[in-house]
């Protein structure tokens, strides 16, 4: 299995002054506890991350033994750029793709092997959880428009798993279409086309805010003990 790892955001929201995976988490780069559970899988063959030209270096050094095992690919400016940029940078034999945040650093190997053995049977897969709370939709002005029924909410998350020939014809359709997404199935939504989901779990938090490095902190104490 192939695996893509976007990992060239500028981690604003963090507020760390560097990209976020940079960040130490238990005396490791969150980046390094990502590839250390892709390589966990049995089933990953082809690991390439994602990242800024000018992180390569820190980002390398910072994942130790995996450096000389991943396949290196320049981001872009936007997410979407960098999956673009992965997608157009697997081997010509690569059939299936999955894309994981380095992010997501807390995934469990099992359920990486989960998406990968669900994708040999389907073109779109993706991990994701029940909501719990009351999702609203609200304005621009802060007032609710309506409340979504809950029963039909999941939150999705990495790995998410793709047929290449589809999903870069997604990604070519939504650069010819200006659409603009957050994740790679939102293409294959709008284009109607199917994509599985594969119930994950909640530990598998992106960190995004300083309260996230907090939580996954006590997550990793919870898993390693
Ligand atoms: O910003 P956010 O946490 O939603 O980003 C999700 C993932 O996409 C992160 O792992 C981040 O490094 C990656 N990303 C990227 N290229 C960008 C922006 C984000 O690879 N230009």
């Amino acid at each position: 299995m192939h695996v893509l790892i976007p990992a060239a955001g500028s981690g604003s929201r963090m507020k760390a002054g560097k990209n976020k995976l940079l960040i130490e988490l238990e005396d490791e780069s969150l980046i390094y506890w990502t590839l250390k559970s892709v390589f966990s899988s049995s089933l990953v063959s082809w690991v390439g991350i994602i990242g800024q030209p000018n992180d390569k270096h820190e980002l390398l050094n910072s994942v130790k033994g995996f450096a000389s095992k991943v396949n290196w690919i320049n981001g872009g400016a936007t997410r979407q750029e960098s999956v673009f940029n992965g997608i157009n940078s697997l081997p010509s034999n690569a059939e299936k793709v999955l894309i994981h945040d380095g992010a997501r650093c807390l995934i469990q190997p099992k359920l990486i092997n989960k998406c990968a053995l669900e994708l040999e049977e389907n073109d779109a897969v993706i991990l994701a959880t029940k909501v719990t709370d009351t999702i609203k939709i609200v304005d621009d002005k802060g007032f609710i428009q309506k409340t979504p029924d809950r029963k039909n909410l999941w939150a999705a998350q990495t790995p998410q798993g793709f047929s290449v020939e589809k999903l870069r014809k997604a990604h070519v359709i939504a650069i010819e279409n200006n659409w603009k997404v957050t994740d790679d199935a939102s293409l294959f939504e709008i284009l109607n086309w199917k994509v599985k989901t594969i119930e994950g779990d909640s530990s598998n938090i992106k960190i995004t805010s300083p309260l996230d490095l907090k939580i996954a902190k006590l997550f990793k104490k919870i898993f390693c003990n």
